[in-house]
């Protein structure tokens, strides 16, 4: 009997892929959480049926979350993931000489069991590695008690629905700039531009009201929805394309697959119709 899993990403398109087998379906208090075996991209993780990684292209969103930041920043020494419970994102991050600390405040601690269990190409640093610290916390709270702490914030969420509402809104991100050094870096994960427009026009109006450089940069993800997907880039102090050092991201001391520094500076040049709907006037 054929199996398939199908994520719908508005009423009337979506993806399918063939699942082999199920390896974990259970419920937080949180939400629905489920591992299973594809044919075509390795283990996949679900939460409430939505694709939050796959073993064959998480390296995409991971080098692209992480990096960017990571590169841009002169020396980032204290780094803070929302969300991330998987731990692609913290595995890039410990990838940096310069970090002294990767902090996780993941609001659910049964995707964090289950990804060290399931998802060890993922979870590979989250547990024995003395600079990751892990946090099982709500982190629009957990932000709050952390003011002029970090270096760089990376917002690893899931879609702005249930606990991660708060975490696309003005408020929240007044609490990161106040969590923030006085030269941090914050990226969010922004959804995608080509179904996700109305989002993202709310979203970069939040953002741009509390940061005074505002970014988007661009990763195709082929999982997510339409494949073509978004960051957000905000900043303090130093600009994303101005301010970054190209050779030292050339001389970076580890493998990645996806980023690279030619890609850092084309992943912030936009299409047309993103521009426009961010009204982003041309350079
Ligand atoms: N890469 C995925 C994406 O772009 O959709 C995100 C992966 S990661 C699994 C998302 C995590 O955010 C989930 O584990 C979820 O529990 C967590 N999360 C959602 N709201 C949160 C909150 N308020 N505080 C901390 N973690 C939260």
């Amino acid at each position: 009997m054929e199996m398939w899993y199908t994520e719908k990403h508005t009423e009337h398109a979506g993806i399918t892929l063939r699942v082999s087998r199920t390896l974990f379906s259970g419920k937080s208090p949180y939400q629905k959480l489920e591992i299973v075996e594809t044919e075509e991209f390795g283990r996949m993780m679900l939460l409430d049926g939505l694709v939050m990684v796959t073993e064959r292209d998480e390296f995409v969103y991971h080098d692209m979350i992480t990096h960017p930041a990571l590169f841009t920043h002169p020396n980032p020494r204290r780094v803070l993931v929302i969300g991330g419970g998987d731990g692609g994102t913290i595995r890039e991050i410990v990838k940096h000489p310069q970090v002294e600390q990767a902090v996780l405040c993941e609001i659910d601690g049964l995707v964090i069991e289950k990804s060290i269990e399931l998802l060890p190409s993922l979870a590979c640093e989250l547990q024995g590695n003395p600079k990751v610290k892990l946090h099982v916390d709500d982190g629009i709270a957990y932000i709050k008690k952390h003011t002029d702490s970090f270096d760089v914030i990376l917002v690893d969420s899931t879609d702005p629905i249930g606990p991660a509402v708060g975490l696309f809104e003005e408020e929240f991100y007044r609490t990161v700039f106040a969590a923030l050094k006085s030269d941090g870096i914050m990226v969010a994960q922004s959804e995608s531009p080509f179904f996700h427009a109305d989002i993202q026009k709310k979203m970069f109006s939040n953002l741009r009201a509390v940061f005074s450089i505002v970014e988007m940069y661009q990763a195709s993800i082929p999982t997510y929805p339409s494949g073509a997907w978004s960051f957000a880039f905000c900043s303090k102090k130093y600009h994303p394309v101005e301010d970054f050092d190209r050779s030292r991201a050339a001389e970076r001391p580890f493998e990645t697959r996806y980023y690279n520094e030619d890609l850092h500076l084309g992943a912030f040049m936009l299409p047309t119709y993103v521009r426009q709907n961010l009204a982003i006037e041309s350079a």
